[in-house]
């Protein structure tokens, strides 16, 4: 018998039918013997609808509304589950965010978890009863309903795990496992029986969405055994064990076989800036990212060109796509101090990264890479690495075949 916490996304809880799939997939635990706490996300894509919905009462909105807003497609999944399991026969009760209550810090829209209360849970668990949580959402310190960004249930699943000391947490979701790249656009990636935290953090950051980056963050901190498996295998074609194929998020060590490169990602959610013929003299780059720091701008990658005359450069950078219009407001109200004599923004850009722990000891993934790019006639505009992964920027018509020709470069491509 353990302790399990579930997590249902999206697309798993769409409408009525998913929704009692789901229940199902709680079911089968709950007849194992296992203790369930049950994280639900909106249904489909009502979240979408709802922020949509705020932007059009006013596009400058109070950030505290907006959450109120937000957070009450996860209510609607939450009492409904609990109804379809007792229909089932199964107790379980519906708890809001603010009654456990899951407290946060007061970053509307992008709240941190700073505690969840157990006690009462624990108790009600132990005697049996499910305990179904919407995810997304917490309690600030003045009380306030507050959301954890988009894709948040992910964290509050994770975080209510390291909570309750939960034996493993369940993603369940629409594809049964962490691929090797995105596989709606990679039809040849594999699913990885194991991926390690760090690479699962990166693989996160890089742009793949299935699981929120600060969800993975907690489950290495906390050492949650994360399992990311499908809601859409039928409940009952499980093993009694209900441990079915999925891709489970571990240290690196429990992994016996490491690839070199253990994936492809990539993202459309950054924009990029260029200054043209930038004064190039001791304290430019200061002048440029100091205000953009100020404004609560995160710059990504950064490069820097000598033009033709030796005495300018271009310097281009990259920002959040959200973030481009603020951005070149901020650099145009500081021009003076800057100097340059021409500034553009684009969003026709795409960030692909290649990542993989093995990296650290093997050379020559990068000069591979670029290699392969420049075959297929795809130029990199700007270059980033860690130790665990490669990122280029490159025009956004090539993604797709940037993609996949670096899938089947590295030997990920299934058989
Ligand atoms: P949920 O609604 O369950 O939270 P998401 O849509 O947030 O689901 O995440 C699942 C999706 O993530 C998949 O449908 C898939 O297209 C996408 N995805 C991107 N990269 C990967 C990857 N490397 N492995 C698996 N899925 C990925
Ligand atoms: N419903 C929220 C969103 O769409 C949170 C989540 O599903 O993880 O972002
Ligand atoms: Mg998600």
């Amino acid at each position: 018998m353990a302790l399990l916490v579930l997590k249902f996304g999206g697309t798993s809880v769409a409408d009525l039918e998913r929704i009692r799939a789901a229940a199902a997939h709680v079911k089968r635990e709950v007849d194992a013997g296992n203790q369930c706490a049950v994280v639900v996300s909106a249904m489909g894509h009502q979240t979408d609808q709802l922020v949509t919905w705020t932007r059009e009462a006013a596009s400058l909105h109070d950030a505290r509304e907006y959450d109120v807003v937000v957070s009450s497609g996860e209510q609607v999944t939450c009492g409904l589950l609990a109804i379809v399991l007792q229909a089932m026969g199964i107790p379980a009760r519906s708890w809001l965010g603010w009654q456990i209550p899951i407290r946060t810090d007061d970053a509307h829209g992008a709240a941190r978890i700073l505690n969840i209360e157990t006690d009462e849970l624990k108790q009600r668990l132990q005697r049996g009863e499910v305990a179904v949580v919407p995810g997304f959402q917490g309690l600030s310190p003045d009380n306030r309903v507050t959301t954890l960004g988009r894709g948040g249930s992910d964290t509050s699943a994770v975080a209510l795990a390291a909570a309750l000391g939960a034996e493993r947490c369940d993603i369940y979701t629409d594809v049964d496992g962490i691929y090797t790249g995105d596989p709606r656009i990679v039809p040849q990636a594999r699913r990885m029986e194991k991926i390690s935290y760090e690479e699962m953090l990166e693989t996160a950051s890089l742009g793949a969405k299935v699981l929120q980056t600060r969800s993975v963050q907690l489950a290495m901190v906390h050492q949650v055994r994360l399992l990311v498996r499908s809601s859409f295998e039928p409940a009952d074609a499980l093993p009694a064990d209900g441990i079915q194929a999925g891709t489970l998020v571990c240290d690196e060590d429990e992994i016996v076989e490491q690839q070199v490169v253990s994936g492809i990602a990539y993202t459309k959610d950054e924009a990029k800036v260029t200054l043209i013929r930038v004064e190039d003299k001791p304290g430019v780059a200061a002048r440029v990212f100091g205000p953009l720091a100020d404004a609560n701008i995160n710059v990504d990658m950064i490069v820097q060109n000598v033009s033709g005359d030796g005495q300018t450069t271009d310097l281009t950078f990259t920002v959040a796509a959200v973030d481009l219009e603020r951005a070149l407001e901020v650099i145009k109200s500081v021009k003076g101090e800057i100097g340059y004599e021409d500034l553009r923004g684009s969003t026709d850009i795409v960030k692909v990264s290649v990542i993989g722990v093995g990296m650290r000891s093997h050379a020559g993934v990068a000069s591979q890479m670029f290699r392969a790019l420049s075959e297929k006639g795809i130029n990199i505009e700007a270059i980033s690495t860690s130790e665990i992964k490669i990122s280029v920027l490159i025009d956004a018509a090539y993604a797709e075949l940037a993609v996949r020709t670096l899938h089947s470069l590295y030997g990920l491509d299934s058989a």
